[in-house]
């Protein structure tokens, strides 16, 4: 199959083209001819299948046809993030880019005046967060009774942020006559029952999840013997530390323990930055590129900044804390391995983190994760519980190696930083002092430090209960 059979015109054919896709995927070739043919589609897919394009197409062809009118916009594409919101923008730019369409967009960090003024002269797509449409729609800036196509994204996502009822109010606000695209990963009851509300006789197109397919990407547990974020930390580092680690994500619970790894990580050399949703935009969107551009090497990430990402060629996730929804795993690992290459994902397991590793085993349809087992010299570092502070802080500081420290410009610490008082502290930087790593990995590649690997026997501390 190709894009030339789904019935697309030629204008959109050679913005295809020029993207460098050569063949449609599944998604593609199920939703585009049902979406052209004016009928609801109900996508139940993830990021990572061409989803976008499987509604931007369609909604170009069809707005290519009429004009907008002033307040009234023709179409409302509806995403959970900022960042998805941007990313959807930049498909109808790539895929627009033959077509004279107009756009706004309605997502916190972006100037309310500007959009206020594209609004006025009237927009074929306005791309929102729920949130920040009916901010404009209140302020009476805005009527979506001229709403001929709405697109609902990551419909999921928008239940665990608690978007729900805002998007039923959305739904209620736009004409009955609507065609409605409407793509969510998973279906709980909630999602369905807004599905069958709102579509018409939708089209229903089922995707395979990534991480059940997905046979390019590894994954691994690696256990962890105490709950201590400080210990986590520092396993953590043994792991980001393998010698194929070209880049990766580092995905965290909670927005606090995002700042906290991503400054201990930078603290020990590593080239990271935190993304999560406190964090000002122009330092996400800035963030974000720096990644792409591999100015960056590690992102530090909450699931709601993560979801919807398009990174290109992650080689690795790691799981900081095991997702507390197993959904989440799947979406966190299938930042790897896309379009056939390898990817290889890690998750720390804590003796706490039972039920939801049980959880994510079912999700995934397996017994087990091959345990990677790290023989590392760090747990040398750590201080014993049972010892007094100071012969602990004595330890570390000699230990820490004199000669050959290197530091790697770590990333100005820009960003909002929340005070996170639910975690543990960040190493001192006396303690930190960049012993393991530089950013480029100099000190490996001259072949002086030891490296993950799937070693033969357990370390001792690996088997020693740490009381938390
Ligand atoms: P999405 O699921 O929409 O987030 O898309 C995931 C990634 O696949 C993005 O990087 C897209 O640019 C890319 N993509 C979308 N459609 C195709 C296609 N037909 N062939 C190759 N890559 C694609």
């Amino acid at each position: 199959m190709s894009f030339d059979d789904l019935g697309l015109e030629p204008k959109l054919l050679d913005a295809i083209k020029a993207s460098g896709y050569e063949n449609p995927t599944p998604i593609q070739i199920e939703a585009i001819p049902p979406a052209l043919a004016g009928k609801d589609v109900l996508g139940i897919a993830q990021t990572g299948t061409g989803k976008t394009a499987s509604f931007t197409l369609p909604m170009i062809q069809r707005l290519a046809k009429g004009r907008a009118r002033a307040r009234m916009p023709r179409s409302l594409v509806l995403a959970p993030t900022r960042e998805l919101a941007a990313q959807v923008s930049e498909n109808f730019e790539k895929y627009g880019a033959n077509h004279k369409l107009t756009m706004a967009l309605l997502i916190g960090g972006v100037s309310f005046g500007d959009q206020d003024a594209k609004l006025t002269r009237g927009v074929d797509v306005l791309i929102a967060t729920p949130g920040r449409l009916l901010d404009h729609f209140e302020r009476g800036r805005l009527l979506l009774n001229g709403i001929e196509v709405m697109v609902v994204d990551e419909a999921d996502r928008m239940l665990d942020m608690g978007f729900i009822p805002d998007i039923e109010r959305i739904f209620k606000l736009t004409p009955m006559t609507r065609q409605t695209l409407f793509f969510s990963a998973t279906m709980p009851p909630e999602i369905q029952r807004i599905t069958d509300q709102f579509l018409h006789a939708p089209v229903r197109i089922e995707v395979a999840k990534p991480a059940t397919t997905a046979e390019t990407i590894t994954q691994r547990i690696v256990r962890v013997p105490s709950k201590d974020d400080k210990t986590k930390r520092a396993v953590l580092r043994e792991v980001m530390s393998g010698k194929d680690v070209k880049n990766g994500i580092v995905f965290c619970n909670r927005k606090s323990t995002v700042d906290v790894v991503a400054k201990s990580l930078q603290k020990h050399g590593f080239n990271a930055r935190p993304i999560h949703g406190d964090l000002a935009q122009a330092f996400r969107t800035e963030t974000l590129d720096k990644f792409r551009n591999d100015e960056i090497q590690f992102l530090i990430a909450s699931d709601v900044a993560a979801r919807g990402l398009d990174i290109p060629d992650v080689s690795h996730v790691f799981n900081f804390d095991a997702p507390i929804h197993a959904d989440d795993y799947v979406h966190r690992i299938g930042r790897t391995g896309r379009a056939g290459k390898k990817g290889a994902a890690f998750m720390l397991i804590t003796p706490g983190d039972g039920k939801n590793y049980d959880a994510i085993l079912r999700t995934i349809g397996k017994d087990e994760i091959e345990e990677l087992k790290i023989t590392s010299s760090f747990e040398k570092k750590e201080p014993r519980k049972s010892r007094s502070r100071d012969s602990a802080e004595k330890d570390r500081t000699e230990e820490t190696p004199k000669k050959g420290r290197r530091k790697a410009s770590p990333e100005k610490e820009r960003h909002e930083s929340r005070k996170a008082d639910d975690e543990a502290p960040v190493e001192s930087s006396s303690e930190s002092a960049d012993r393991r790593r530089s950013g480029n990995n100099k000190k490996r590649e001259q072949g002086g430090e030891k490296t993950v690997g799937l070693g033969d026997h357990v370390p001792e501390f690996m088997t020693r209960a740490v009381a938390s």
